[in-house]
């Protein structure tokens, strides 16, 4: 393999973590014509990945060996440094990992600058959009790295997404996906404030989305999400509490390692944290709304 080869169907591809968006973006790559392989510690999620197309490996090891790109879809960037770490034996030299995971920045640049001097290639591509655009593989991905190494998996990321930014050095892209889901939280909750003021005082909370909808105050929350999810109290948007509780704190962790003062991101993360600390594990993130109205005045 030439160092500046595009990697293309059929190449081989591991996919490490295998839940709500592992199974959808592997089946994207599946169907590009890549091999896939998933590995994930639940047999039940490996089953899954294996009734929509995919191969699985019992082991991470038997995951990876072989594989010319490594994907990792796990919860956040700590279990990502573990997972790569056992991982680094067994892979092929000259193996590009791609940290697809949405994980603290400064962690993914050490990690990656380790395995760059290592002789692998690294680069951060967090995705937005959710398990619908998973699905579809309209995701939107926001790249971190150099651009030699993007240009080669380039292919990959296009059967994975639509709207492909490249954001700059190692790590960029995670930290603006923390920054998006900062953005996103924010708006989240000012909305559902604005619900329970309107809805107190007599407004319609439809009537109120109407409104919003066609006025300043629209936000993918008013337009996606009020009557989806929160106002039909149907709370399956898809996207787990605990990992948006877990954004925010990363773009609240990066403003302050930063010195930078982000007061609304400070109690933002304090909210989303509280509300994880207090909803089930499962907890769909529009459940915020839950949380909230127990809140005392
Ligand atoms: P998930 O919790 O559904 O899946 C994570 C999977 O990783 C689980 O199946 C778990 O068993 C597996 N796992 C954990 N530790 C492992 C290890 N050491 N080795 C192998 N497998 C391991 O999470 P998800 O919703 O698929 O999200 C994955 C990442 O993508 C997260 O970082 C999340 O923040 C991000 N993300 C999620 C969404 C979404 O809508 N769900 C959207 C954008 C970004």
């Amino acid at each position: 393999m030439n160092a500046t080869d595009k990697i293309v169907p059929p190449a081989p591809i591991a996919v490490i973590g295998l839940g709500n968006m592992g199974v959808p973006m592997g089946a994207c790559l599946v169907k590009a014509g890549y091999a896939v392989t998933g590995f994930d510690l639940s047999a039940a999620a490996r089953e899954r990945f294996v009734a929509a197309g995919g191969k699985s490996a019992a082991s991470v090891a038997a995951a990876v060996g072989g594989a010319k790109v490594v994907i990792t879809l796990l919860p956040n960037g700590k279990i990502v440094r573990e997972a790569v770490d056992a991982v680094r034996p067994h892979l092929a030299p000259g193996a590009i990992l791609i940290e697809m995971s949405s994980s603290a920045p400064l962690g993914t640049r050490k990690l990656g600058e380790e395995l760059i001097a290592a002789g692998y290639g690294f680069i951060d591509a967090p995705v937005s959009g959710g398990v619908k655009r998973a699905v579809d593989g309209t995701l939107a991905i926001m790249v971190g790295g150099d651009s030699a190494t993007i240009d080669r998996v380039d292919p990959v990321l296009a059967a994975m997404g639509r709207s492909i930014f490249r954001t700059g050095g190692l790590g960029s892209g995670h930290a603006m996906k923390a920054l998006n889901n900062y953005v996103s939280a924010a708006g989240l909750v000012a909305t559902v404030e604005a619900l329970q003021v309107g809805r107190t005082f007599g407004l319609d909370p439809n009537l109120m989305a109407d409104i919003l909808n066609v006025s300043s105050g629209k936000n993918n929350t008013t337009e996606v999400k009020l009557k989806q999810y929160m106002i039909s109290q149907s709370f399956n948007a898809g996207f787990p509490l605990r990992l948006m509780a877990k954004d925010v704190r990363t773009a609240d962790d990066l403003a302050h390692g930063l010195g930078i003062a982000t007061p609304l991101a400070d109690l933002c993360a304090k909210l989303w944290d509280e509300a994880a600390e207090n909803l089930a594990e499962t907890a769909d993130h529009t459940e915020i709304l839950r949380y909230m109205e127990r809140l005392k005045a």
